[in-house]
């Protein structure tokens, strides 16, 4: 793949430096449909002075080495189809065009993450200073930018948290130490990831197929509203290593799935559940169990959230929560609308679990917290294991659950024949493509035979497979909804 990249743009294209005013040559290729241009230019103002000239100077050799294996990372790393840096050196006048930067990928997603990727790099790891010339003198030479990050930084950065004495030097080289993975970049995540950057976690893994949407801004507010449509796990990625440039993050823009969880799960050390859909918490609460990882798992509903912390020997969710989800956590944000303050508070407690239980002080490991913002209650009830529990030998209660099928296929095979009904309320989209009976689950009347139930995420519809199955009707719940079968949507606007 390299090999590829480099037969077709010779290292030496890929960063250059110039001494002569720089001339865009825009890239075009039809394996590409985004193209993403970046100019720095010479500003007249700086910090309240009035800038006449800048001046520029490289350590060539190395300049040159350092770009082309950043520009080189980049292709990549983002799976650009082309990139390329100019970068101007000597004397320059207001206006002048500093750098140029520009990147040919696939989709936009990618073009936007790598340009500014690229300029960030650039400014902290290419030999490059720069001298500002003001009326009354100059700056002095200074790196373009000198890279956050490094001893000195990690220690001030650490300061006020070794200063604990629950912590201390020991405690924070375990922290540093600790690889976390967050599953489920939303709310929950966005109050767990700064307290975790914070409290200088050296690994953390972040998992999300997700791209940003307006409706999540509200509550998710590490996202900015610049950051709709692009990739959430990217997005959040950017801000860690912005926090803490010293850190390791690793992104995976996937969903959560039967076939990846256990190979994900098992390369970390601690497991924070940010997801909003209860068979992904079933399925975490297996998968952990299976491989003896601790999981942070929690859940919020308009004011109220629920935490607690699944040890591997521990009670498990599942003992708790052995069918149908509880009262008070059956919706997801999307149904049930969410208090924005509540999800930072929630994920901010997750952190506080992983960091807690990686100092070996006191967890919510044989309790749950409730809290409710409306009332400020907050409650703690104790948890036990339960015997028989398929959660606690890390079983899945997947294709035999009486209450759910992952396929249509199967409710035929199960029913023979039954009817699809859409329980979403009216307005909600996409519409389904399969034949179907649309009966909101607010005034749910049950037709008459089997049928499979359909909501969003498959969490109202599994609620409702609960009480209908109570009643001796024959329903299941179609696990994930229309969400996670994007085959059974009707591609039509919307
Ligand atoms: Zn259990």
């Amino acid at each position: 793949m390299r090999s590829f990249f480099f037969l077709r743009w010779p290292v030496a294209d890929m960063f250059r430096l110039t001494s002569d005013p720089i001339v865009p040559t825009h890239r075009s290729d039809d394996q590409a449909g985004a193209f993403v241009t970046f100019k720095g230019r010479v500003r007249s103002r700086n910090g309240g002075r009035t800038v006449l000239r800048l001046e520029y100077e490289a350590y060539a050799e190395m300049a040159l080495t350092e770009g082309n294996a950043m520009v080189g990372e980049a292709i990549e790393r983002f799976g650009l189809v082309d990139a390329e840096i100019v970068h101007r050196i000597g004397l320059l006048e207001v206006g002048d065009t500093a750098v140029w930067v520009e990147v040919a990928a696939p989709h936009r997603r990618e073009a936007f993450a790598a340009a500014e990727w690229l300029v960030d790099q650039l400014k902290w790891r290419v030999p490059i200073w720069k001298r500002e010339i003001y009326a009354e003198g100059d700056s002095g030479w200074i790196g373009a930018d000198a890279p956050p990050g490094g001893g000195k930084f990690e220690v001030e950065f650490g300061r006020r948290m070794t200063c604990l004495h629950e912590v201390g030097e020991a405690g924070a080289r375990l922290l540093g130490e600790a690889r976390v993975l967050i599953v489920g970049v939303g709310g929950l995540a966005v109050g767990a990831l700064p307290a975790l950057v914070g409290a200088g976690i050296g690994t953390i893994g972040l998992v999300d197929p997700d791209e940003v949407e307006t409706s999540n801004l509200h509550r998710q507010t590490l996202f900015a509203a610049a950051d709709v449509g692009r990739g959430k796990v990217e997005r959040a990625a950017a801000f860690a290593t912005r926090l803490r440039p010293g850190m390791r993050v690793e992104t995976f823009p996937h969903a959560l799935e039967a076939t990846n969880a256990d190979a994900l799960i098992r390369a970390y050390d601690w497991i924070v559940d940010g997801t909003d859909s209860f068979a992904a918490k079933r399925l975490l609460n297996a998968v952990c169990r299976r491989h003896r990882k601790p999981l942070v798992t929690a859940s919020v509903h308009r004011w109220e959230g629920q935490i607690m912390t699944v040890m591997p020997d521990g009670p498990c969710l599942a003992c708790l929560f052995p069918q149908s989800p509880p009262e008070g956590c059956v919706g997801t944000c999307a149904e049930e609308g969410v208090y924005g303050g509540l999800v930072g508070l929630v994920g901010s407690l997750q952190a506080t679990e992983v960091v807690k239980g990686i100092l070996g002080m006191s967890i919510l490991d044989r309790e749950v917290l409730l809290v409710d913002l409306r009332t400020s209650d907050v409650t703690r009830l104790a948890r036990t294991s339960r015997p028989d529990c398929e959660g606690c030998r890390g079983e899945l209660p997947g294709s035999d659950d009486p209450l759910e099928v992952s396929r249509l296929e199967q409710a035929a095979s199960r029913f023979g024949a039954y009817r699809v009904v859409d329980i979403r309320e009216v307005g909600e989209r996409p519409a389904l493509a399969v034949p179907h009976l649309h009966i909101p689950m607010s005034r749910f009347d049950p037709p008459s035979g089997p049928m499979v139930l359909v909501c969003a995420h498959g969490v109202r519809s599994l609620v409702l497979a609960a009480e209908l199955a109570s009643l001796g009707i024959p329903a299941v719940s179609l696990r994930g909804g229309v969400s996670a079968h994007p085959e059974l949507a009707d591609a039509g606007p919307g």
